[in-house]
């Protein structure tokens, strides 16, 4: 290599701009042809990123055309050369996976090209940016300053695998985390030192917040280590990272590979993320499976919650919070033109006013609803016990299998309208889980008693009567119904109203054409079954009843009292 080196200077000398160079080693030095050939490359490469002004245009390298070996490795070194730092190169994707919660692409691109929050570098010891290609490069599209900076808060240099954060300069991410790869060793440290690189980098890379990290196949480089060496580092330093930070900040880790090596350090990569691949994969919903995976996550409060935020559990928002454990927030505009539309898209104008529970409304006269206000109650206390019966339906669909649902229910004329009404994309589903039968469904109640809702959930065991389908909390699928009870029947008025918009879990859902004022709780599995004290010790019992026969309106009703959380507050008129 060095006498490559020697002979491009002695040509940059003299101003010339090309030079042949035979298969050297090849022939009476019997040293290895590929070796040999990548060498060669490597000498000119170097040769080019260390002398950007050379005077060097082309390069001849002649081989005897009755070697076909060294024909052969000379060739297969060009064209991995071909992807070196200052040629283009053809981008391409080669594998997308998860690990933990962070999605990690590998692809071959440029570094300093990467749009993302920040880069890590590779830099040696004495964090000289015009050292090493790959910081050279970095450094000549940043510009001057990250030069400076580094220059004036590390004088001495670094020590090896340690890493340190600079501004960006011009490139396009927000900051640079300079890194200093210990050199290969024999031993079996070297998968370890990258490791640990790795999760200080990204340690930094939560220290600011940032979501996105574009990583080098770190020392594949200059510091020889072996591409699986580096790919089994690197990927398990991101799951150790990913285990001991659940709620970071962190989301998306690029890994870019370019370089003579690079088919060798993408099959390293893409061997090496095969593991992760099937470990990670998120189960298809709708299946046994994804209701397991659902039943071992730990709980934490809704994504959209802005008081008790999910990233912590609901354990550490009780343990920390020391007052209050309830909040009714006001939502923003998507929420509200979501819970809205669901109120005006299940009113049934036809059904008004017929019925007991709807005496004294058709004398109002009204055709439908006005929507005023809609907010959110973040009660991390009863948001606890419902998200508790929650996990224990996903376990009990993990073990028989999703749960029908209402159309699937033999009798039953169709789903529960409010799922129907919800369009795909509403924020309303974006943790709702209709493979147990989650479904958000109306409330009404009256002025004195939402406030009481609000601090201590909805509680039927201080229900004044019993109703068909006896002691439960009865919720509504239209808006029409839960109106009716939203005053009492002598006093009806056109004043403000309240009713909830409520998460409910109804589980296995038990179907009856026929009034049950007995129940007091859901009858078990076998299908003929009608009783709630029935012999039938095999069977599991329902979660909840559903009356759907010669009435107005269908009956939803549950009978344990965590399983209902009263999340939006509707604040309406008549109209
Ligand atoms: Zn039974």
């Amino acid at each position: 290599m060095q006498f490559i080196t020697k002979c491009l200077k002695e040509l940059n000398n003299r101003g010339f701009s090309s030079i042949a160079i035979p298969g050297l080693t090849t022939g009476f030095l019997q040293f290895p042809k590929d070796l040999a050939a990548t060498n060669t490359c490597r000498a000119v490469g170097r040769y080019i990123d260390d002398n950007p002004n050379t005077t060097l245009r082309e390069v001849h390298l002649v081989i005897h055309p009755e070697d076909k070996t060294t024909l052969k490795a000379f060739a297969d070194a060009v064209r991995n050369w071909s992807l070196s730092l200052n040629t283009e190169i053809e981008r391409k994707e080669l594998c997308r996976f998860k690990i933990k919660k962070i999605s990690v692409l590998i692809k071959v691109d440029k570094l300093e090209e990467e749009q993302v929050d920040m880069i890590v570098n590779s830099v040696d010891k004495t964090l000289n940016l015009d050292t090493g290609t790959l910081s050279k490069v970095i450094a000549a599209a940043a510009g001057q300053t990250v030069k400076d900076e580094c220059h004036k808060n590390h004088p001495s240099g670094i020590t090896e695998g340690s890493v340190v954060v600079t501004s960006a300069g011009n490139l396009k991410c927000k900051k640079i985390c300079h890194s200093c790869v210990p050199p290969h060793k024999p031993d079996n440290t070297s998968k370890k030192n990258i490791q640990d690189i790795v999760v200080k980098c990204l340690e930094k890379a939560e220290q600011d917040q940032m979501v996105s990290v574009s990583f080098p196949a770190l020392g594949t480089r200059y510091r020889h280590h072996p591409a699986k060496t580096t790919a089994q580092g690197m990927l398990s330093g991101i799951e150790e990272f990913s285990k001991s930070h659940t709620s970071t900040s962190v989301k998306q880790i690029h890994i870019l590979i370019y370089g003579d090596r690079h088919t060798e350090i993408s099959k390293a990569f893409v061997d090496e993320s095969v593991g992760y691949q099937g470990a990670s994969a998120e189960p298809e919903r709708w299946t046994p499976e994804y209701c397991r995976q659902q039943y071992h996550k730990d709980l934490c409060p809704p994504e959209y919650w802005t008081t008790f935020t999910s990233d912590k559990s609901i354990k550490l928002w009780k343990t920390e919070c020391d007052q209050d454990y309830h909040k009714l927030v006001d939502v923003d505009s998507v929420t509200e033109k979501a819970v809205e539309k669901l109120v005006l898209s299940t009113w049934q104008q036809q059904k008004l006013g017929h019925g007991r529970d709807a005496a004294g409304l058709s004398n109002l006269k009204y055709s439908g609803l006005k929507v005023l206000k809609v907010q959110r109650l973040e009660n991390i206390d009863l948001y606890e016990n419902y998200a508790h019966f929650r996990a224990r339906l996903f376990h009990k669909a993990g073990d028989i299998g999703v749960f029908e649902q209402l159309d699937g229910v033999s009798q039953s004329s169709k789903n529960i309208a409010t799922t129907e009404h919800l369009d795909e994309d509403s924020i309303l589903k974006s943790e709702l889980f209709p493979e147990i039968n989650e479904h958000f469904l109306f409330h009404g109640t009256k002025a004195d008693t939402y406030k009481k809702i609000l601090s201590q959930g909805l509680d039927f065991r201080m229900a004044g009567e019993k109703g068909m389908f006896g002691q439960g909390m009865y919720l509504a699928e239209s808006s029409t119904k839960a109106d009716q009870y939203t005053d009492p029947k002598t006093d009806r008025t056109k004043d403000e109203k309240k009713m909830f918009l409520v998460r409910s879990c109804l589980g296995k859902v038990h179907l009856t054409q026929v009034a049950k004022p007995k129940l007091h709780r859901p009858p078990c599995f076998q299908s003929g079954c009608e009783s709630d004290s029935c012999e039938h010790s095999e069977f599991e019992r329902c979660d909840s009843v559903v009356g759907e026969g010669a009435w107005i309106f269908r009956e939803f009703v549950t009978y344990h009292q965590y399983q209902n959380y009263p999340e939006y507050l509707i604040t309406y008129i008549r109209t």
